[in-house]
């Protein structure tokens, strides 16, 4: 497996395009877009690494990944009242389905159905005390406690993101807020800033691997991440993804995904430009040439 990580970082690095750095979040856009990582997590905890695999980036909506995975734990199917299951078709902060679905997002990895999971999860709480509490879970599926959030980027968001107010301001005039937009989403940009780098991520994934020896959820909610992720990981680019790559994926604007091997492992990987669906460009190309070598696929 080192080699063939190694092929593939050094292909990656030869790639004349790159996509664009994310820029409608200003500290994101000072990104280095040469920058190319990947990791492989095991069950046993092995990695294996190539690249720039232990540089920090932010990992932006895979955050939407833990915060689900806490959601689904606290409230279990109830969740499924506030949020839907199916695929979106529409970009990740589209504002167009919510209004003409009366409030309901379609999915809890588009912004609107991400702000819905991170307002459940809040509750009656303060947004810091349920960022120290994401805090842990992450760190314990990780197995690392160097993982902390971007002050920095967090602020940055909160500055630019107009799409995400009125998301917030849309569901709450729709009852699908309890807590104050004020509240959801000083909590929802901070999870978003919380920085790893691929080695990090991909022990992270593990939870989501199935295997007996990385459970940290239910098997039930891990399949149900792990069907959500097939279907709506990569927004209106799930489809092209689920074709290419043929495994669960979840991407973020900070060029990050993490992909799910069922049964075998979590894999990892970083390259800051962005395809027009706002997935990392290189990174969906890498993961369909791990996938194709490996012979990994949910699909035969
Ligand atoms: N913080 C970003 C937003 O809410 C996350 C989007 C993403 O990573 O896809 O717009």
């Amino acid at each position: 497996m080192e080699v063939i990580l190694g092929e593939i970082a050094t292909a990656m690095a030869s790639e004349a395009d790159r996509g664009r750095v994310a820029d409608f979040i200003p500290e994101l856009a000072r990104v280095d877009p040469k920058l190319f990582g990947i990791a492989v997590a095991l069950p046993t905890g092995q990695t294996i690494t190539s690249g720039d695999a232990r540089v920090p980036f932010s990992i932006q909506s895979i955050s939407k990944v833990f915060t689900l995975a806490m959601g689904l734990g606290r409230l279990g199917d109830e969740l499924w009242m506030r949020v839907g299951r199916e695929p979106s078709g529409l970009a990740f902060n589209s504002i167009l389905q919510l209004e003409q679905e009366g409030g309901r997002p379609r999915n809890p990895f588009v912004n609107a159905g991400a702000i819905v999971v991170t307002d459940a999860i809040l509750a009656a709480n303060q947004p810091r005390e349920l960022l120290a509490e994401l805090l842990r879970f992450v760190r314990a599926a990780a197995g690392d406690d160097d993982i902390h959030i971007n002050k920095r980027v967090a602020k940055s968001e909160a500055n630019n993101a107009h799409r995400n107010w009125a998301l917030a301001h849309m569901l709450k005039a729709r009852n699908n807020l309890r807590n104050d937009p004020h509240r959801v989403l000083g909590a929802y940009f901070h999870q978003c800033a919380i920085e790893m780098n691929c080695v990090q991520l991909a022990c992270a994934g593990r939870f989501l691997i199935g295997a007996p020896e990385t459970a940290l959820i239910s098997v039930e909610n891990v399949r149900h991440i792990n069907a959500l992720m097939m279907t709506c990981g990569h927004y209106d680019g799930s489809g092209e993804f689920a074709c290419r790559v043929g495994l669960p994926g979840k991407s973020g604007v900070g060029g990050g995904i993490l992909v799910v091997v069922p049964g075998r492992a979590s894999v990892a990987i970083w390259s800051p430009g962005l395809n027009d669906q706002g997935n990392s460009a290189l990174g969906t190309t890498a993961a369909e040439r791990l996938a194709r070598h490996m012979g990994w696929t949910v699909f035969s």
